[in-house]
């Protein structure tokens, strides 16, 4: 009798197979939920939870595993620029903070812990063109030198942040960019990539600051606040920015990079992308 056949005949017939039978049977029943264990990991949120009506300042992700790999390699979600969204989506465990309500820099903190869980900290961006000597490299970059970026100033009780125009001195309030706001974003982006002019990025400026700007002169209303927009002095439009860069938390992605051929040393910054996932793909 073959291990085939041995096999076969005890997973049909329970424990009527015979004492003499040294294969454990074979049942082809579904592994139990708590046979493996996908590892998990408690993060600490660069938010410190501050925008969050919860206030939830860790949240919980699960390792990568091969499930994910369906994700990786979904024709689908490659083209519709989806991968990241949904990585992140499936990563996070917890219910009561979901990465679509979490601001752009806890999203990209966690983007980089999962992906050092499922491919480690190396990370070879690919080729970077050296600003002294003009060579390309190709640098492996080592993930856990980022550090995250705590957030230190407060926002309000609203999680919105208050700032006078240094130019037109109107007041406004605004709040930091959350996922469900970049995929708002990504979508014009790419209905502007289909028409034949191009994505407008001025637009997308706009677009962003409709999505920030909650206040106006102490006036909510949504058309007011396009007019303000729409009108506003580049000064005014620059301050805004480098204000907004200050207070957001999240990571630090500038990352010190030696030339392979002369030595130069510079600093530059590594984009959040899908490019972190394929790790064997130039
Ligand atoms: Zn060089």
């Amino acid at each position: 009798m073959s291990d085939n056949e041995k096999i076969t005949i005890g997973g049909n017939s329970g424990n009527n197979n015979g004492g003499n039978n040294n294969n454990p049977p074979f049942t082809g029943a579904p592994m139990g939920d708590d046979e493996f264990k996908v590892p998990t990991e408690e993060i600490e949120l660069p938010s410190r939870g501050a925008f969050y009506s919860n206030g939830k300042s860790t949240v919980k992700i699960k390792y990568l595993t091969a499930e994910e790999d369906n994700i990786l390699f979904s024709t689908d979600l490659i083209r519709s620029g989806k991968v990241l969204d949904v990585l992140l989506e499936n990563a996070v465990i917890d219910k009561e903070l979901r990465p679509d309500d979490m601001v752009s820099g806890d999203r990209n903190l966690l983007l980089i812990e999962i992906r050092k869980t499922g491919f480690g900290n190396e990370y070879k961006p690919g080729s970077v063109t050296c600003g002294s000597c003009g060579k390309d490299y190709n640098p492996t970059i080592d993930l856990n030198k980022l550090k995250p970026r705590m957030l230190e100033v407060m926002p309000d009780s609203d999680g919105f942040y208050s700032l006078e125009m240094p130019v037109t001195k109107i007041p406004i309030r605004f709040r930091l960019l959350r996922g469900s706001d970049e995929k708002r974003l990504t979508k014009l982006i790419e209905s502007g990539q289909k028409k034949s002019n191009g994505p407008r990025i001025s637009r997308l400026i706009t677009e962003r600051y409709l999505l920030q700007i909650m206040e106006v002169n102490g006036n909510k209303d949504k058309t007011y606040i396009s007019k303000f927009i729409n009108a506003m002095p580049t000064k005014d439009s620059l301050f805004f920015r480098e204000y907004n860069r200050q207070v957001e938390p999240g990571i630090d992605l500038d990352y010190e990079f030696d030339c392979e051929h002369c030595g130069h040393h510079e600093t530059k910054n590594i984009e959040i992308n899908s490019k972190l996932f394929y790790p064997d793909v130039d």
